[in-house]
């Protein structure tokens, strides 16, 4: 199969946009193909971008199929992050300490080069969007599936000043704190949040989107000056609620970090680097009037 997605990728492209795609299983909720036609839009950049459903246990064949097609790249969603690192030939430095790959992109040789775009698109969301200063902010992350594999290296490279990791399942943290390796972060069981002195806390859980809620502490928010939920929505989630009933000063949903790793995945695949601030705008705007 290689060679001949090598083949593919050496021929002279057919007149007609570049494609891209997201996979993920389920996908018809996603919000990508808007975000990157309006980035096409707006640099000039002649692309089509679809929403692609694999079969749970048929990732690779379904992107082998893509590329013969002529596909140039893709975004990854729930829940290939871990299949899309092992499709890759070769990762980024942060795909690699995530363990999990966001963006694809194949390259002209027949390789297929994975990167992990959530983590840059968090901080560039907190950092720029909120205007949060990260150098010695006292982080608390909430969960230790894909998306917070892909944050904790941007959150240490912002300059953090301690990263407490907890998860339902402890021993999920533990390990990611551990693949960290650095003495800055901590991982432990949700009942660690009692002893908690975070400024921050970023909850990258799923708890919400079942009904279910996370059990925090009250305490939990006596320092907290900003509360992002990685989750975004029409309605405020049930984390977001909670932390504007306990007075948190500022509370965030995560629109902006999945327009910031677009771009972030843009830029690879095109070498442009987008304007976000109208493209979230323009989003927040259609999730408010319900579309
Ligand atoms: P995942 O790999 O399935 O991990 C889910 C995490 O949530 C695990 O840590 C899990 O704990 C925890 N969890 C699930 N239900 C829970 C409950 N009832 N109580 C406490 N903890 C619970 O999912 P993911 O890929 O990390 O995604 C997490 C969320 O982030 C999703 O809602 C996703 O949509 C969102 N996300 C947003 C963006 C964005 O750009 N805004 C990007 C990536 C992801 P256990 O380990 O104990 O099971």
């Amino acid at each position: 199969m290689n060679d001949e997605i090598a083949a593919m990728a050496s021929t002279e492209t057919l007149a007609g946009p570049d494609r891209y795609a997201v996979f993920g299983n389920p996908i018809s909720h996603s919000r990508s193909p808007a975000i990157h036609r309006m980035f096409a839009s707006q640099t000039g950049q002649a692309i089509s971008y679809e929403k692609r459903l694999a079969p749970l246990d048929g990732f690779a064949a379904a992107v082998d199929a893509y590329r013969l097609e002529g596909g140039r790249g893709c975004n990854v969603t729930v829940p290939f992050k871990l299949d899309a690192a092992r499709y890759a030939t070769a990762l980024s430095q942060r795909a690699r300490a995530a363990g999990a790959v966001n963006t694809l992109r194949f390259d002209a040789d027949g390789g297929c080069y994975g990167d992990n775009t959530d983590g840059a698109g968090l901080v560039a969301d907190l950092t720029q969007r909120l205007g949060l200063d990260l150098a010695g902010a006292r982080v608390a992350l909430l969960g230790a599936g894909g998306a917070a594999r892909g944050v904790v290296l941007p959150l240490l490279d912002a300059g953090v000043e301690s990263l407490l990791i907890v998860n339902r399942t402890a021993a999920r943290a533990l390990e990611l704190a551990s693949l960290a390796g650095d003495a800055r972060v901590v991982g432990a069981g949700l009942d660690a949040l009692g002893e908690a002195t975070a400024s921050v806390v970023i909850n990258a859980t799923s708890a919400g989107l079942d009904g279910s809620a996370l059990a925090l502490p009250a305490s939990l928010w006596d320092r907290v000056e900003l509360a992002y939920d990685m989750v975004y929505g029409r309605k405020p989630t049930a984390f977001m609620c909670e932390a504007t009933q306990r007075a948190c000063p500022r509370v965030a949903d995560g629109l902006g970090m999945l327009v910031e790793q677009a771009a972030e995945s843009f830029l690879l695949w095109r070498g442009v680097r987008p304007q976000t601030a109208p493209v979230y705008q323009a989003l927040r705007v259609a999730i408010d009037a319900g579309h």
